[in-house]
C-alpha cells in the first residue's frame, strides 16, 4: 500500500466512524456540554425533540417564520449568535429561512441520511444542538437556503 491510498482509505474509515458520533445527539467535542437531564431541565419537550433529537418542528408553527424585526437569532442551547434579520427572506416553506449564517463559524454541518436523499443537516458550532437543513434552492446571492426550527432560536431585537 502506497502513501496515497494509505492516506485515501484512512480517510474514508475515519468520515465513516465520525459521521454517526457527531450528531446534534452527542456532545463530543463541543465547547459548551450538558448532560441529557440538564438538556431536558432546560428546554421544553418540544424544543428538545427538535434540538437534541433531531426532530422538525410543524410547519408555520413558529412566530419567528414571519417576523421581519431587525435583530439577531441566538442558539437556545448556549446564546451563540447564529443568524441575522439581514438575511432573512420568505422561503414560503413554513420554517424561518435564510441564506447564510451570521458567520461561516456559527454552525457546522454533516449529512443527514434519515430520507432516501441524503440532505445537509446543521447544528450549532458552539453546543451541537441541532437548527436544520441548509438546501441548494436558496436565493442570491449564496444560493442556499437554511431552512431553520424556531424553536431551536431566540431572538433579540437589534
Ligand atoms: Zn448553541
Amino acid at each position: 500500500m502506497n502513501r496515497r491510498t494509505f492516506l485515501a482509505s484512512g480517510l474514508t474509515a475515519g468520515a465513516a466512524l465520525s459521521w454517526p458520533l457527531r450528531g446534534a445527539a452527542s456532545s463530543d467535542g463541543f465547547e459548551v456540554t450538558r448532560t441529557k437531564a440538564e438538556w431536558k431541565a432546560m428546554l421544553s419537550d418540544a424544543e428538545y425533540r427538535v434540538m437534541r433529537r433531531e426532530g422538525t418542528e410543524r410547519a408555520f408553527s413558529s412566530p419567528l417564520h414571519d417576523l421581519k424585526d431587525k435583530g439577531i437569532y441566538h442558539c437556545r442551547g448556549c446564546d451563540q449568535a447564529l443568524y441575522s434579520s439581514a438575511h432573512k427572506f420568505d422561503s414560503g416553506t413554513g420554517w424561518p429561512s435564510f441564506w447564510q449564517a451570521i458567520d461561516d463559524g456559527a454552525i457546522d454541518t454533516k449529512r443527514d441520511w434519515k430520507l432516501v436523499i441524503p440532505r445537509t443537516e446543521c447544528h450549532c458550532s458552539r453546543c451541537g444542538s441541532h437548527l436544520g437543513h441548509i438546501f441548494d434552492d436558496g436565493p442570491k446571492p449564496t444560493g442556499k437556503r437554511h431552512c431553520i426550527n424556531g424553536v431551536s432560536l431566540v431572538f433579540k431585537p437589534a
